[in-house]
């Protein structure tokens, strides 16, 4: 079966993470309209108000099954575990793989990937997982990691170790590079989170309510492992990249005041989401063509999607019956890139 898999090169899997209901959400009356089951099974239920009492009524449900599903009380551990472990191992024998988090903005996307002090994320733990391996095998040869952690925002790319201009992106022998873009050689895991911490609040904020990062912003960390025997008769050099992916929010186009610039933006993340499902869409159906090119996102992870790369999605969900339709479509979208 495994063979199979690699023969076919792309299989995607995909997970989903609930998170939990918020105080808020409980005090301003929204219920839990999703359950897992099983740790694979996603049930969806629609409520509606029932008419002349003002309680809600199940409408109607809507199953899912995925390759593994995280209720709300699964731990970041676990999450990495399941879905990033196995591609770290990959990186270190030189294969490429991307994880990305798919949802709409407040069901959990940066809390999974970059968590918390306390709590910290897939990428951290993918990070300290690298080191700890490196240790392991550290007797055959030089291993280094490499950091870079980028940003692709209304089809602008920025480096968010740093700030500045905008990175040009470039096609060179190695694929697409961006231009000047900082790598960061970690040592240790203890610098990681702070480096990351920082970078992520170099993220595009909110024009309209400071402090808030847009969550029209992708942030793409990539790490590169690095790997020199010692022995110049043996292997040589070996080379692997993981791209950690917090996308933009998936919900659908703005409220209808501010149009201009911020409906240009909309646009522009709609187009590099959209990419991203086409080039989904393409690899699922085994094309042979797959349109990296129509946006910077794309480009970026031509290198790291399809053919012998691992890729994975976690589709991160939120439990209120407030947001039902986003989950409704995140939880479509997710199942559609799991056909194969
Ligand atoms: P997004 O990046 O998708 O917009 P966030 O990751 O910022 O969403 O999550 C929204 C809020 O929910 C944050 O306050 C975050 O700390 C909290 N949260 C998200 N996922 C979890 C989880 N699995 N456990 C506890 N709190 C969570
Ligand atoms: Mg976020």
């Amino acid at each position: 079966e495994s063979v199979l898999a690699e023969d076919m090169g792309s299989r995607i899997m995909v997970f989903v993470r609930l998170r939990p209901l918020g105080k808020k959400e409980e005090e301003s009356g929204a219920r839990s309209c999703v359950r897992i089951d099983n740790k694979k099974d996603v049930y969806l239920t629609e409520y509606a108000l029932e008419k002349d009492y003002l309680r809600l009524k199940r409408v109607r449900g809507r199953h899912f099954c995925f390759d593994a599903s995280f209720p709300e009380s699964t731990s970041q551990q676990e999450v990495y575990s399941t879905t990033t472990a196995e591609l770290v191992e990959g990186v270190l024998q030189g294969r490429n793989g991307t994880v990305f988090c798919y949802g709409a903005t407040g069901a959990g996307k940066t809390y999974t990937m970059l968590g918390t002090l306390d709590n910290p994320g897939v990428m951290v733990l993918a990070i300290k997982d690298l080191f700890s391996k490196i240790r392991q095998r550290s007797y055959d040869g030089n291993h280094s990691v490499l950091l870079s952690y980028l940003e692709v925002y209304n089809e602008t790319v920025r480096d968010l170790l740093s700030p500045g201009r905008p990175l040009v992106l470039r096609e060179d022998k190695q694929g697409i590079v961006a231009a000047g873009l900082t790598q960061y050689r970690a040592y240790s895991t203890d610098e990681v989170m702070q480096l990351l911490q920082q970078g992520n609040r170099n993220r595009t904020t909110e024009p309209t309510r400071m402090n808030e990062t847009s969550s029209r912003s992708h942030a793409i960390l990539q790490v590169v492992a690095q790997y020199q025997a010692r022995d110049l008769d043996s292997v040589g050099t070996r080379v692997g990249k993981l791209s950690l992916i917090d996308l933009a929010g998936s919900e659908r186009a703005l409220a209808t005041e501010q149009r201009t610039q911020r409906s240009i933006e909309g646009a522009n993340i709609n187009r590099s989401l959209l990419a991203l499902s086409s080039c989904i869409n393409a690899l699922v159906e085994g094309k042979r063509h797959i349109p990296y090119r129509n946006s910077k996102l794309t480009q970026l992870l031509k290198d790291s999607l399809g053919g012998a790369c691992n890729t994975v999605m976690v589709a991160n969900i939120s439990p209120s019956s407030l947001s039902f339709n986003e989950t409704q479509n995140t939880l479509h979208w997710a199942d559609r890139a799991k056909e194969m």
